[in-house]
């Protein structure tokens, strides 16, 4: 790539958390094929990253693919608005199947964030509905939901800088974030449950009841605010407490969906049934932006009886077919089940090889749940030096904070997969502190 537009990129381009003013260098990507992302230069590093949680199958998929031209050759996009296709209803058809029972009725939109926020406003429109005023929504600390502003209302307040944008943003309640469970490979139901963990949230949740619309969380993994994993334990009773206060509860699944954490959804942990569900990230295998929110016939009853009329939400791009068409092969290529013994290979090597880390003294924590692998280090790190050091090695793995981590697409090879461990150790034994 030339330099000139390197530079275009430097002085023009926003980058997802960058600055204009120096900001941190980027990689230029000419193409990307299997596991692997080409540098335009023509090097090739091993993905660790799935594009943010996203291309599970990997890049340049053939099946893929082969959806997107079949679409586009008969329509790339149409209103959906008084308009319907098979795109969308095979889409809704299968995740109403896939999901737990009570999920009947699905609205697609444009990303996860979007997904999050279709979730919050049918919480409260449910309640309008029921000619009750509740302007809450309770969540956890380190939770992650999007960065508009409805989603990043229920973010980790310090972690997503509320206090920026004081006054605009809605104010909510907030649990302490779920403990950190430790547990060893193949045990993650048996370490013990300790039922005191889950008192501040019970109190919450007894002392605003009334005023609580809804309680909104990321099951068993709290993704982009922490890579923390949690007990099923956990998330059973927050269930139970929502179900005995009558608060709805709404799944963030946009991270953890689609066979992530080992379970095809990481509510299946738990074996709880949400009321709203949001799913995005692999839904298209990580090919083009689309979530769906899913909720239950009562719900949606609801809002429709309701003063409203409606539910007052609808994208210009709701139900792209295109999305929904890639959507459907991914769906098709998880119905193979091949994701399975893939996720528990992963996880397993990941044990394997990042474990022994842990002995390290700048290393805090090594966790794995499923195709994640997390080191939490002592310290921040250096995320340009850290990512030149992972490409100097020919991988591709974006550390953040403490954390260095990795995601890889379930098609990972065994040797390519230790490539990316061997990186991780690579960097911890060359750090200085
Ligand atoms: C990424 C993410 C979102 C936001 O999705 P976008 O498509 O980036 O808007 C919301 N919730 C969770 C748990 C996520 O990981």
């Amino acid at each position: 790539m030339k330099q000139d537009d390197l530079d275009f990129d430097r002085h023009h381009i926003w980058h997802p958390y960058t600055r204009m003013i120096d900001p941190l260098p980027c990689y230029p990507v000419k193409s990307a094929q299997g596991v692997e992302l080409i540098l335009a230069d023509g090097r090739r590093l091993i993905d660790g990253m799935s594009s943010w949680w996203a291309a599970i199958h990997g890049y340049n998929c053939r099946e893929l693919n082969q959806a997107l031209h079949q679409q586009i050759e008969k329509m790339s996009h149409v209103m959906f608005g008084g308009i319907t296709h098979s795109p969308a209803i095979d889409l809704c058809r299968q995740l109403i199947a896939l999901t737990p029972d009570p999920l009947d009725c699905v609205f697609l939109a444009d990303s996860g964030s979007v997904s999050v926020e279709v979730a919050l406003k049918m919480a409260l429109q449910y309640w309008h509905a029921k000619g009750e005023r509740r302007s809450k929504i309770l969540s956890f600390r380190q939770g992650y939901h999007g960065d508009t502003f409805g989603a990043l209302s229920v973010c980790d307040p310090e972690n997503s800088m509320q206090a920026l944008y004081q006054g605009y943003v809605a104010k909510n309640l907030f649990a302490p974030a779920p403990p950190a469970y430790q547990f060893s490979e193949g045990h993650f139901f048996d370490a013990p449950w300790n039922n005191e963990e889950i008192q501040s949230f019970s109190q919450l949740i007894e002392t605003n009841n009334t005023d609580i619309a809804a309680v909104i969380l990321e099951p068993i993994v709290q993704g982009a605010g922490g890579m923390r994993i949690y007990h099923p334990a956990f998330l059973r009773e927050v269930s139970a407490l929502c179900e005995r206060h009558q608060i709805l509860l709404i799944a963030d699944e946009i991270a953890t969906g689609f066979g992530r954490t080992g379970r095809l959804f990481a509510c299946n942990y738990a074996a709880i049934a949400p009321d709203i569900l949001c799913l995005g990230k692999a839904l298209t295998g990580g090919y083009l932006t689309l979530s769906a929110t899913l909720c239950t016939r009562e719900l949606a009853n609801t809002i429709s009886k309701g003063k409203a009329g409606c539910f007052m939400h609808g994208p210009t791009f709701m139900a792209n077919p295109l999305a929904c068409a890639v959507a459907n092969a991914n769906l098709a290529i998880l119905a193979r089940h091949e994701w399975q013994p893939q996720v528990k290979a992963i996880e397993h090597q990941l044990w394997a090889e990042l474990s022994p880390l842990s002995a390290h003294p700048t290393v805090l924590d090594v966790r794995v749940l499923g195709a994640i692998g997390v080191i939490e280090m002592k310290k921040a790190v250096d995320v340009a030096s850290l990512q030149r050091e992972f490409v100097a090695q020919g991988v591709w793995i974006r550390p953040f904070g403490k954390l260095i981590y990795v995601m890889p697409p379930y098609i990972i090879r065994p040797e390519q997969l230790t490539q990316l461990t061997q990186a991780m150790a690579h960097v911890i034994f060359n750090r200085q502190n």
